[in-house]
């Protein structure tokens, strides 16, 4: 059954994936959803995609997004990958909760990918149902957006939908299907699997559809492999700059959830840090913390490296000098990602000029807000008040406040060495921490109430301040505090 109003398609998609890579998936369906409900959509991003929003936002964008009904030109496929998880290799992945239905250039000219992610099993769905449930799906709405709203790139959630179906976990839950756009859905992990089997010939194939789509400018060099590894390793040391700089914890990094494109993908077991501890580690399964807080830098070197593995014989036809010339590529992984962290850091510091001594003096900061237990989130933000003279607000976030009071006539200094209005340096402050994050105890409270009472409004509500994490207004008020330090460690679990 297809969809569509008067002329024009509801999706003007171009669906270049299935057209030019045969091979590189399987034709997919959509599991039966009785009675589709939308749950959440999102205008703006409709609007984006070039969408007919108010067409969508209906019974029968519901139908689309339930996974009931195809619209016109969709051409369902799930994408093969493998993947390294917790450093473990597994040959094949694939998309086994998930189908692409196509892609759409947006009106800035960008292709995306639309998906739905929950609507059945597919060929990799491995014994798995290929559902989701409400709680996950709305947890990925919420945090992705989030970090749209906090600058970091990520794939984004189009729409929320009940399907009217019950999945079964460890107890019967409502079935959900988050429709998700991503700037593609290519990963480190879909180069393994064709590197896996010896597939030298896809694997060009695929490094030449991702340069196209991610880095046109490459198209046709002749060092263009190596260059994209390059690529990808400068977008992933700044998307891992940018999670540091706001206590994001992604919580799963294999090389499956790796993207080409270098967009945060899969908000499985993701968290924010409340307290700022490197140590940090929210996800049940990761017992030995590999994918802690400080780890995540070092992580996503180390799939880099396991990109670059698959690229090799693509590099140079000499595996010695294509090893050495790969191993250059992403041992400069970690500067890229230094410059990166502490191009950020000097935005949440409030400083202007650069100063070598500019990471001691944030380590200090860093170092401070740990010995002091205080909050990451709001141990920065309170420096907009300090620069103006009020110091409280910001020592009130410490338990221990005797590594900051080391610390701050070291900033001040720096500041006031800068020569800047001090009203000027806390409006800057003020755009680079945010005040809202998406707390832990919120977003439980929010997936709660709409999967056990069917009440949506918390998480229409934590929603609507989340989306706007810069600009402190009254009616959010209590949404910036973390929740109470007596509760138990909060623990998150994979699986949509
Ligand atoms: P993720 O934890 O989301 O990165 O998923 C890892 C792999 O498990 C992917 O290949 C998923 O498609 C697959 N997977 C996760 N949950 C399910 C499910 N309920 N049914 C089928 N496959 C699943
Ligand atoms: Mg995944």
């Amino acid at each position: 059954m297809t969809t569509k109003t008067q002329d024009r398609p509801l999706f003007p998609f171009d669906n270049t994936f299935a057209r030019e890579m045969e091979g590189f998936y399987v034709a997919a369906r959509t599991a039966p959803a009785r009675s589709p409900r939308l749950v959440a959509f999102n205008r703006e991003l409709a609007e984006e995609l070039g969408l007919d929003a108010d067409a969508l936002d209906s019974d029968v964008g519901a139908r689309i997004f339930g996974g009931a009904e195809l619209p016109d030109g969709a051409t369902p496929i799930a994408q093969a990958y493998a993947g390294h998880q917790f450093g473990h290799f597994v040959p094949q992945l694939g998309d086994g909760r998930a189908l692409l239905l196509g892609e759409v250039v947006d009106r800035n000219g960008r292709r995306r990918d639309v998906q739905l992610k929950g609507s059945g099993p597919t060929h990799f769905s491995r014994g798995g149902d290929g559902l989701a449930a409400l709680g996950p799906v709305l947890r990925e709405y919420l945090v992705g957006e989030a970090m749209h709203a906090l600058g970091v790139p990520t794939t984004r959630a189009l729409a929320a939908t009940l399907t009217g179906e019950l999945v079964q976990r460890d107890t019967v839950l409502p079935g959900a299907v988050l429709t998700r756009v991503a700037a593609s859905h290519l990963r480190v992990g879909t180069f393994q699997f064709f590197m896996a089997r010896g597939d030298v010939e896809r694997v060009r194939k695929l490094a030449d559809h991702a340069i196209a789509r991610h880095f046109p400018e490459l198209v046709g060099a002749d060092d263009r492999y190596l260059r994209l590894l390059e690529g990808v390793r400068d977008r992933q040391a700044a998307l891992v700059a940018k999670w540091m700089q706001i206590g994001f914890v992604h919580g799963v990094m294999n090389t499956d959830n790796t993207s080409i494109s270098g967009e945060t993908i899969d908000y499985g077991p993701c968290a924010f840090m409340d307290r700022h501890d490197p140590a940090t580690v929210f996800s049940s399964i990761d017992r030995n913390g590999r994918y802690a807080y400080g780890n995540q830098p070092y992580v996503a070197a180390w799939n880099l490296s396991r990109f670059a593995e698959t690229l090799l014989p693509l590099v140079d036809d000499d595996r010695e000098r294509a090893i050495a010339r790969a191993t250059e590529s992403v041992e400069a992984f970690a500067p890229a990602f230094a410059e990166a962290w502490i191009a950020g850091a000097r935005r949440k510091l409030g400083l202007a000029t650069e100063r070598d001594d500019d990471v001691e003096l944030t380590n200090g900061f860093l170092a401070a807000l740990l010995s002091g237990s205080a909050d990451h989130t709001l141990g920065f933000r309170r420096l907009a008040e300090a620069v103006l003279g009020d110091e409280q607000p910001l020592r009130d976030e410490f338990e221990d406040a005797t590594a900051l009071d080391a610390w701050l006539p070291t900033w001040r200094a720096r500041i006031a060495a800068e020569s800047r209005d001090p009203a000027t340096v806390a409006d800057e402050l003020r755009l680079a921490n945010p005040i809202y994050v998406p707390r832990n105890h919120r977003v439980e409270a929010a997936l709660d109430a709409a999967v056990e009472r069917a009440d949506l409004a918390p998480f229409r509500e934590l929603l609507a301040v989340v989306v706007r994490p810069f600009e402190e207004r009254p009616e959010a008020k209590g949404f910036e505090r973390p929740g109470p330090k007596d509760a138990e460690p909060y623990v998150t679990f994979c699986g949509t």
